[in-house]
């Protein structure tokens, strides 16, 4: 049965069916106005319920792409095994901040996320359960962040957090909450998870480059001073 559902669905949602069903409105259409002016209404029925069934399928088809082309516009910007989004997307997104900044008055932070000691959780617990731990912080993290905030996986434990319209003072809040969170946090291998953060304000003249290098330092910093905690450059 579930089969059978899934060949109709293939079946109704192909390019072919699609076309087949433009054809069938273009022809049937006339045809029915047609019988109409003959009286025959029978016919007339008949045929406009097939036009009717293509212009149904046609919608449909419509949707269809929508939600498809929606799945792969995910793909294409999301990271697949924490959702998080990806370095593609993260150098879009700064782009995207360096334009505003240029243009109004208004700044942004980067905070560099990288989880301590994370070898040792595979080394001790295997890979699957490293990989849960971190989904684990990504949905700790996301959980906590502004919708219009932005975390991109930007390797193995690695992660960028851009925060639009969002000054150094704030971002130390949320870096300094998120540090908390991470550390208060229940995890699949029932041991205690810590983060380091170093958070970067853009500066006027900032490039791309220059911005992230300064969250990096941050993070070097964090990492130095002793892990789990935030640094500012
Ligand atoms: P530090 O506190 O200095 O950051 O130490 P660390 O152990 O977190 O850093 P290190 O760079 O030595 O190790 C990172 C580990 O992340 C090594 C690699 O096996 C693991 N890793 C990278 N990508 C993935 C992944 O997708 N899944 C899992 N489970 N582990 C990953
Ligand atoms: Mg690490
Ligand atoms: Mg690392």
């Amino acid at each position: 049965m579930h089969t059978f559902i899934s060949k109709l669905y293939e079946l109704t949602t192909s390019k072919i069916h699609f076309r087949f069903c433009l054809l069938l409105l273009a022809c049937v259409s006339p045809v029915s106005a047609m019988f109409l002016q003959d009286q025959a209404y029978v016919m007339a029925s008949v045929t406009t319920a097939v036009a009717g069934y293509a212009v149904m399928v046609i919608f449909f088809h419509g949707d269809y792409l929508e939600r498809q082309c929606s799945l792969l516009e995910n793909e294409v910007i999301k990271d697949p095994l924490t959702g998080a989004f990806n370095r593609r997307y993260l150098m879009d997104k700064l782009n995207d901040c360096l334009s505003v900044a240029k243009r109004t008055q208004d700044t942004a932070s980067l905070v560099a996320i990288d989880i301590d000691f994370f070898k040792r959780v595979n080394d001790q617990h295997g890979l699957d359960v490293g990989d849960t731990v971190l989904k684990q912080v990504v949905r700790t993290v996301q959980a906590r962040i502004r919708h219009s905030d932005r975390l991109c996986r930007i390797g193995g434990e690695e992660f960028i957090l851009v925060l639009p319209s969002t000054d150094v003072i704030q971002a130390k809040v949320l870096a300094d909450a998120l540090r908390l969170q991470v550390s208060e946090a229940v995890f699949t291998h029932r041991e205690e998870v810590t983060v380091s953060l170093g958070v970067s304000q853009l500066a006027k003249a900032d490039s791309i480059d220059q911005w992230m290098k300064r969250s990096d330092q941050a993070l070097y910093q964090a990492k130095a001073q002793g892990r789990n905690r935030v640094a500012v450059v």
